[in-house]
């Protein structure tokens, strides 16, 4: 089977998911994850339905499959923190109107960062995260919602598999839930990539690897248990080309997509280009090819 392979791509006003299917093409990936506006707020704009019927016929001429897109949720989202109750119904509802909008975009999966335990214990925060889910999912239809396995900066949750199973576990519709493994927040939360197979036990044995239904592929600039969240590139990191091709390549999570999350890389301060084609083909190859000093 081929590798399902690509990386986050922009979506603007300009083109909106035409120009995302665009970028993903100009690096040969065969699928691709987009935020539907702003990464940092939640201002988004009507979608435009031609932008959309074309980028579908793209994505039909060149064997991009609908099932295999992702769309990323806002990181502001925070459903953990209930202290201002204003604010967690408006992320409440924010979310029920974006999992509506990936559904007109044709689309059935979004990751979203479980969220942060601010002024309230981590047990407390599951529990709201629990029934914000609940809500959301109980007013929109179809999406699949991925909760992202987290680094642990400051007070995220969603930091090993057992927080993620507590989330699980209090889903009323389980069929709406899966998870989004992501290498980089792995390693730093503390997981070795080296051993990723025991990992993929672990998880199995407590979740079931069935719930995995996207990998984010990052190196990490830090150590393992850094608790940092910073992406590096692809064989640039602390976790290196082998041991992230070999998670690629792992049978267990074949027909998944791996979506690159890497920095766009700088020559110097005017020049920055996006790593995607050169990573991704070196995946394809199994083979490391320097592409930043060359
Ligand atoms: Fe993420
Ligand atoms: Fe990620
Ligand atoms: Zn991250």
């Amino acid at each position: 089977m081929d590798l399902i392979i690509g990386s986050h791509v922009s979506f603007t006003n300009k083109d909106q998911l035409l120009g995302s299917v665009k970028e993903a093409l100009s690096y040969n990936a065969n699928t691709f994850m987009f935020y539907t506006g702003s990464t940092q707020s939640t201002q988004r704009s009507a979608l435009n339905d031609e932008f959309t019927y074309e980028a579908y016929k793209l994505m039909v001429e060149n064997n991009i499959n609908s099932e295999n897109v992702i769309v990323h949720a806002p990181y502001i989202i925070n459903l953990a923190n209930k202290v201002d109750i204003d604010k967690y119904n408006f992320y409440v509802n924010f979310f029920t109107e974006e999992l509506n909008r990936v559904n007109k975009l044709g689309f059935n999966k979004i990751v979203l960062h479980p969220g942060s335990a601010v002024n309230c214990s981590r047990e407390e925060g599951i529990q709201n995260i629990i029934s914000g889910l609940n809500n959301v999912l109980s007013n929109s239809k179809d999406v699949i919602v991925l909760l992202e396995t987290m680094a642990g900066k400051g007070n995220e949750l969603g930091i090993n598999i057992d927080e993620i199973k507590a989330i699980l576990d209090g889903i009323e519709d389980k069929n709406r839930v899966g998870v989004c493994l992501d290498t980089c927040h792995l390693n730093d939360s503390g997981i070795d990539i080296n051993e990723f197979d025991k990992y993929l036990d672990d998880f199995d044995k407590s979740i079931g690897l069935d719930k995995v239904k996207c990998v984010h592929v990052n190196d990490s600039m830090n150590p393992i248990s850094s608790h940092k969240d910073r992406h590096n590139n692809i064989g640039y990191g602390t976790i290196g080309f082998d041991a992230l091709n070999k998670v690629v390549h792992n049978k267990r999570l074949e027909g998944i997509p791996f979506i690159l999350e890497t920095p766009w890389v700088n020559r110097n301060e005017k020049d920055e280009y996006p790593p995607y084609k050169f990573e991704i083909e070196n995946f394809r190859n199994n083979k490391f090819v320097d592409f930043i000093n060359k």
